[in-house]
């Protein structure tokens, strides 16, 4: 057995049910397996690769809250500090249904690697709750919010670990975490990132995920000689991430045909309206099948995923594996060139293989959306500074940490033999940077 096989067979041991975390590990501990070989004696002497796939705490809490019927619900609360070499645990919020241990922990592991991605000072943790948010009242989220703060707010802090929005979690939820945060430990202090513009949050972070994802595919066109400019794009998903994809590749010359929910698909070949996705998904909290309702020209497909749709470029920013084999081979068959995951392994192990087995240029999340993060690094500084930085100015340094994650992660495949591999490029250079400052700050 390999010193990676040996860690492998542990991970599984000792997480026994936890598939997404174990796929995650097998992920990167098999991109990193050449630069493990070079090293191996140090690795295992420290045993720096058992340290690593070890989260340095984790807890979860009961989160006990009153519908606006007056019953009482019980959820459970989690947050995964996965590692700190590089800085305070950094990490978003998820509140999903299908939150439980095994996918905060693939997410936290993956966080660890995206924020090395960055340049930041950020280490990586994840959090959330198996609360569902669909068709709940304003006041019952607000009581939500406040009796999961009322746990978390004991194990975070501004040095310590800055959560903040992921799936279920936006602006609004933000605003009751920090306010519960400031009520119990009377703090005005940056522990939260994606604040409100009006106390503490940084200009383009709404924005920073999206456009960063946009930034980043657009290097990794120009570098095999093509652009976005005039490409059609298809996007999945109709939240943040999904919509300021839209925006930004829209801006930058591309035609957006497509967006969606988990309950469907919208197709609209004269280009998505991103002011009508904005006003149904943030101001009526509304489906996009509303969409088709108010857009001439456009359909709706219920129950269908976007990936049925030609396009140059396929955009994946919903939910994890979202994009399977069979879609993959739909995307290819209809000529797609580029896939750039918005969403947090949006694509399955099989449809990835099977992309790059067929030359599309593909860009793993922990890369391409790792523009939202960065900008909340950017807030955390703002907010020790007491400063407030412009949108040009945040924006142009969002565009600069893209193209630095681009140069890092195509340097890094093609120093071991991976040219055009961007999984392993991503992987090997998120790993040199985290495996530095462990061992740099010895056996902890
Ligand atoms: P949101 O909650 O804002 O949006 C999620 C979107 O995905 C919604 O439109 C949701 O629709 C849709 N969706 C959920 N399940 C499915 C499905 N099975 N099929 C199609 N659509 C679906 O989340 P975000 O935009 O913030 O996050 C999206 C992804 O990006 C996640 O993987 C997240 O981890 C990742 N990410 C987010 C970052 C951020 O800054 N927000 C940063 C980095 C990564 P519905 O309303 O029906 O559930």
């Amino acid at each position: 057995m390999t010193y990676v096989e040996e860690v492998m067979d542990r991970v599984k041991k000792m997480n026994p049910g936890e598939p997404e975390f174990q796929l995650a590990v097998k992920e990167v501990l098999q991109s990193i397996e050449p630069v493990v070989a070079a090293h191996e004696e140090e690795y295992r002497k420290s045993q720096l690769l058992e340290r690593l796939v070890e989260p340095e705490r984790s807890v979860s809490f009961r989160v006990p809250w009153v519908d606006d019927k007056g019953d009482l619900h019980i959820n459970r609360g989690y947050r995964v500090q996965f590692n700190s070499a590089l800085g305070p645990y950094k990490g978003g919020l998820r509140f999903h249904p299908t939150v439980n241990r095994s996918v905060l922990n693939f997410l936290a592991f993956e966080q660890t690697f995206k924020n090395a991605l960055t340049g930041q000072s950020i280490g990586g943790g994840k959090g959330g709750a198996n609360f569902n948010p669909k068709g709940k009242s304003d006041r019952e989220i607000m009581a939500f919010c406040q009796s999961f703060m009322s746990e978390l707010f004991k194990y975070i802090g501004p040095n310590e670990d800055v959560p903040a929005g992921d799936i279920g979690v936006g602006g609004r939820e933000i605003g009751y975490l920090y306010g519960q945060y400031k009520r119990l430990t009377n703090q005005y202090e940056g522990t939260l990132t994606g604040k409100g513009l009006g106390y503490g949050g940084s200009l383009v972070r709404t924005e920073a995920t999206g456009y960063g994802l946009v930034y980043i595919t657009e290097e990794m066109l120009n570098a095999s000689g093509k652009t976005l400019k005039g490409a059609t794009v298809a996007v999945s998903g109709s939240g943040n991430v999904a919509t300021y994809a839209v925006e930004k590749a829209q801006q930058m010359g591309a035609k957006v045909v497509t967006v969606s929910d988990s309950d469907g698909y919208i197709y609209d070949p004269n280009g998505i309206k991103v002011e009508v996705v904005k006003d149904i998904k943030e101001e009526r909290r509304g489906r996009i099948s509303d969409y088709a309702k108010e857009v001439a020209g456009s359909e709706y497909f219920q129950g269908k995923k976007v990936w049925d749709v030609k396009c140059d470029v396929a955009l994946p920013c919903a939910i994890q594996y979202e994009l399977e084999l069979e879609d993959a081979k739909k995307l290819v068959s209809n000529g797609c060139i580029a896939v750039a995951e918005g969403a947090n392994m949006p694509t399955t192990e099989e449809a990835t293989e099977y992309l790059q087995s067929q030359g599309v240029l593909f860009m793993p999340g922990k890369a391409s959306n790792a523009g939202g993060v960065a900008v909340s690094a950017l807030e955390m500084s703002q907010n020790s500074m007491r400063i407030r930085r412009s949108f040009e100015e945040v924006d142009k340094q969002l565009n600069d940490i893209m193209k630095d994650i681009w140069a890092q992660v195509s340097t890094a495949a093609d120093d071991y033999n991976r040219s055009g591999n961007y999984v392993a490029g991503a992987n090997i250079a998120g790993f040199r940077r985290v495996v530095k400052a462990m061992r740099d700050q010895g056996w902890v």
